[in-house]
């Protein structure tokens, strides 16, 4: 099934592998050589305006099929994503950067999300609301029709499955947008929906840029948008969306703040914040961007987080190393540009901070130390392997850095006083907060944000609330007709 990696990919509309109304195809390179790894075509607004009407005409036949057809197929869509896991798995890391367990992960993401969403499909319940004898009231939820989902270059399949399991499951088709640096994954899932008995036109995947994406938020056809990117791109999308008064769901950054309070597990604390913002080079919305450390174990606990810097290994993703490169060249001079503003800002540079000898996009884990909460690096969301520690004197200070940002994504605390450690959680600005853990949550978990960090919720069971609209039916029971 799967297609080699020198493939001219072709956008994926109505079940089939089709070519764009161009000739102009863009090109994917492999980060941890810059070298190139397969063409892709460019979608123009002819061809998304093709997917939205292959999406549109789908959708009947779809959302009436009875709930448990749609939840097994989508069941089927999980067992062939297992059945083409390692193939998957290279396929991302080559495209994404990412280190092969890693990818192997995300795959596993991606069936789970199916799996979870072919269990509620039979399960989108409606009420039925009590108004005295002469009325029976009762709610339906129905899906919007097309989905438009435009999705970022992180985690190229799990977001899109993440998006896509749940929109098929309430009985919607979808339009995906790939990220540019990034398109394989999700073009090799529509043929795996294809091949599990998802009919055509349900699934449709557009490749390109920022065309695409435009043509796709402002098409009067889209009834549904889901949106996972940066929040520039988030307001572009909105604005868009505001012209049709089409609703959206928005995943946007983070800033997100640890906290780690004198009573905690130090070694454990170091060792998950290091996780937090060291997995997939820091190119996670939800990482462990800002330490905020108190300051009588403020010292220890920077050798400790040094420690675990200096201990990851780097290299292509598809040698399995602790962490691969940057996903592209912009965005690894945009993380090498942040490490230079927080030197010229007074930050010390306690490790890491050079980027590597080599064509790949490497950027070694980089600690910096005496961080002020008002730095660039400390405000703005970087987006890579490079963690900001700043020290706090009381809960309170700590509680005022940690708000101090204009995101509200994730946070976390580490203390081995629960009573306190909820105490925080519960002040913490964020969709989600972890406790003496890092990236606590799963497939059946909601995810999203607060403050300029989005507007709903993924994953989960409210995630398909994004999917559904609620439609209110009133019945007369008076015997008179009146
Ligand atoms: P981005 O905003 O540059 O691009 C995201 C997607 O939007 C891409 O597919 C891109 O082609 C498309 N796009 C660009 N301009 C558009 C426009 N005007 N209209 C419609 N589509 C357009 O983001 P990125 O650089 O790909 O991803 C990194 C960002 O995504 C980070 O800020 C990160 O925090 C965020 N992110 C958030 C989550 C989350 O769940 N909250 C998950 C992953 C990434």
């Amino acid at each position: 099934m799967i297609m080699n990696l020198n493939d001219h990919y072709q956008l994926h509309i109505d079940g089939e592998s089709v070519p764009a109304s161009t000739d102009d195809a863009l090109v994917t390179n492999d980060p941890a050589t810059g070298e190139p790894i397969a063409k892709f075509a460019q979608a123009t607004t002819a061809d998304v305006d093709r997917a939205v009407g292959a999406a549109r005409e789908a959708v009947s036949a779809w959302r009436s099929k009875t709930p448990v057809e749609r939840g097994q197929i989508l069941q089927d869509v999980a067992t062939q994503i297992r059945a083409n896991a390692d193939d998957l798995a290279q396929i991302e890391s080559r495209d994404q950067g990412k280190p092969l367990t890693q990818a192997q992960s995300d795959v596993e993401d991606a069936a789970r999300y199916f799996e979870y969403y072919a269990g509620a499909a039979d399960k989108l319940e409606g009420k039925s609301i009590p108004r005295g004898d002469e009325t029976l009231d009762m709610t339906v939820r129905e899906p919007y029709g097309v989905s438009g989902q435009i999705i970022p270059w992180n985690f190229p399949l799990s977001i899109t499955a993440r998006g896509v399991a749940p929109a098929l499951a309430a009985g919607n088709t979808v339009v995906v947008k790939p990220a540019p640096t990034t398109p394989l994954s999700a073009l090799h899932l529509a043929t795996l929906c294809r091949d599990a008995g998802v009919p055509d036109g349900v699934v449709n995947v557009v490749t390109g840029g920022t065309a695409p994406g435009v043509a796709l938020t402002s098409h009067d056809g889209v009834d549904q948008l889901t949106f996972t990117g940066s929040v520039p791109t988030g307001q572009a999308v909105m604005k868009a969306a505001a012209e049709t008064i089409t609703p959206v769901t928005l995943e946007l950054g983070g800033k997100n703040p640890a906290i780690v309070m004198p009573d905690a597990d130090l070694d454990a604390a170091a060792f998950w914040i290091a996780t937090g913002i060291f997995t997939n080079a820091g190119q996670i919305c939800s990482a462990a961007d800002r330490a905020l450390v108190h300051e009588s174990i403020y010292d220890e606990f920077i050798e400790l987080l040094v420690d675990h810097a200096v201990s990851y290994d780097l290299g292509p993703g598809t040698d399995d190393p602790d962490m691969g490169p940057l996903n592209h060249a912009e965005h690894f001079e945009t993380v090498v540009d942040y490490i230079e503003t927080g030197l010229e800002d007074g930050a010390t540079l306690e490790t890491g901070g050079e980027p590597l000898d080599e064509d790949g996009h490497f950027v070694p884990p980089t600690v910096f130390s005496d961080v002020d909460p008002e730095m660039r690096i400390a405000q703005e969301e970087i987006f890579g392997p490079v963690l900001a520690v700043i020290p706090f004197a009381d809960r309170t200070e700590a509680l005022e850095i940690a708000n101090g940002v204009e995101f509200g994504l994730t946070g976390g605390v580490f203390s081995r006083d629960i009573t306190q450690a909820l105490g925080i959680a519960r002040e913490i600005d964020a969709g989600g907060v972890y406790v003496n853990e890092w990236f606590g949550g799963s497939v059946e978990t909601p995810f999203g944000g607060m403050k300029q960090s989005g507007i709903g919720r993924e994953k989960g069971l409210e995630a398909l609330d994004s999917y559904l609209q609620t439609k209110n039916i009133a019945i007369n029971l008076d015997e008179d007709g009146h």
